[in-house]
């Protein structure tokens, strides 16, 4: 039942071997170096403070991503409108990357496909396929038609870093299917995932593409193996903000409906584990610590950040005491309306640009 995993595993193992045992010895010699990536992922709408690009030069953040959930095609509508034209032309004028950080699996797999193919879907608890979330990653029929349509994607979205962000739907569950229910979500994302980078360097040959350990996928994938080009980007959403990501007495206050670890510290052991699959040099850790959304609950009106840059910067030491040599952070809702009621955010760029760049 479980050899369509076997065979690729086996056919995974052979390439990932060798890139996550350079990565690690890049990373592991040279912690001191300047970050390769120093960002911030934001939503269009937050583009509403019209000199983002500007603010992100001033603070020495060298890389700006997009984000967006589900429903691609209004994103693409916005990159090849006038705003997203300006937005680009700026950032490339003044150096800065742009990137896309998209939770896309439900528009990878059309949802109106299951009435015609359920079986590309999941199966649910109850033995149920459902077109709810994410897909069935042993269906080959729905590995295809996800790697093309994330190769459709990719062009209309072109990162200028060759780093792609398919993820799945956010919060999502995964497959229950006979097939699949030995895997762990991890497991399951990394098989699509390394079906998406086939697709993706058949048209752009420098393709990576990220697996996102967060939510269901937050744990280290036990059985598949990350073929080459496929990077972790750590994303500890649920983590507690008022202590340091090293403290083993922050017990997480949430109760998320996944696995996940009881303190801040518990967090980094997850980090480092995934590490371990993934290699040091090309991990990513995405972070929340200017994520006005986040701790407005995703409602508006935005509260004032809660920003502590003692907070920020011993985080950004513990990572680097790992190797990570890229760092971002979500700065959704940082935007016209909040310069409005809350003051201009500005000091807290900089303190932020000068925690990840420090002297
Ligand atoms: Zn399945």
């Amino acid at each position: 039942m479980r050899s369509d995993a076997t065979l690729s595993r086996r056919s995974f193992l052979k390439s990932a071997a060798g890139f996550a045992t350079a990565a690690a010895g890049v990373g592991a010699d040279d912690k001191t170096a300047p970050l390769q990536t120093r960002g911030v992922v934001l939503m269009p709408s937050d583009l509403s403070l019209k000199d983002w690009p500007e603010r992100a030069k001033a603070a020495g953040i060298n890389t700006i991503g997009l984000h967006w959930t589900r429903k691609l095609n209004a994103l693409c509508d916005f990159v090849a409108g006038d705003d997203g034209a300006h937005f680009l032309a700026r950032c490339k004028e003044l150096g800065i990357a742009v990137e896309y950080e998209l939770h896309a699996m439900g528009d990878l797999l059309p949802r109106e496909l299951f009435q015609k193919d359920p079986a590309l879907f999941r199966m649910d608890d109850k033995g149920q396929r459902t077109a709810d979330t994410n897909c069935c990653p042993h269906s080959p029929a729905a590995l295809d038609l996800i790697a093309e349509k994330a190769a459709g994607y990719a062009r209309r979205l072109p990162p200028t870093t060759h780093r792609y962000f398919f993820w799945p739907d956010d919060g999502g569950q995964w497959c229950r299917c006979p097939k699949c229910t030995d895997l762990a979500a991890s497991d399951q994302a990394l098989l699509v995932e390394n079906h998406i980078l086939r697709a993706l360097r058949r048209h752009d040959a420098r393709a990576t593409l990220s697996h996102i350990s967060y939510a269901h996928t937050l744990l280290a994938p036990q059985q598949v193996k990350p073929e080459s080009g496929v990077f972790l980007e750590f994303a500890p959403i649920d983590r507690d903000y008022t202590k340091p990501i090293t403290d083993r007495d922050a017990k997480i206050q949430s109760r998320p409906r996944y696995a996940h670890p009881e303190t801040n510290a518990g967090y980094l052991d997850v980090l480092e584990a995934n590490m371990k699959l993934f290699g040091v040099e090309h991990t990513q850790v995405l972070e929340y610590w200017l994520d006005v959304s986040r701790f407005s609950r995703w409602k508006r009106p935005a509260v004032k950040l809660p920003w502590n840059a003692g907070i920020c910067r011993a985080d950004i030491a513990a990572y680097r005491a790992l190797g990570v040599r890229h760092i971002t952070t979500f700065a959704v809702y940082m935007d016209a309306d909040y310069v409005k009621f809350h003051g201009d955010p500005q000091p807290v760029l900089l303190e932020y640009g000068a925690a990840l760049n420090p002297s």
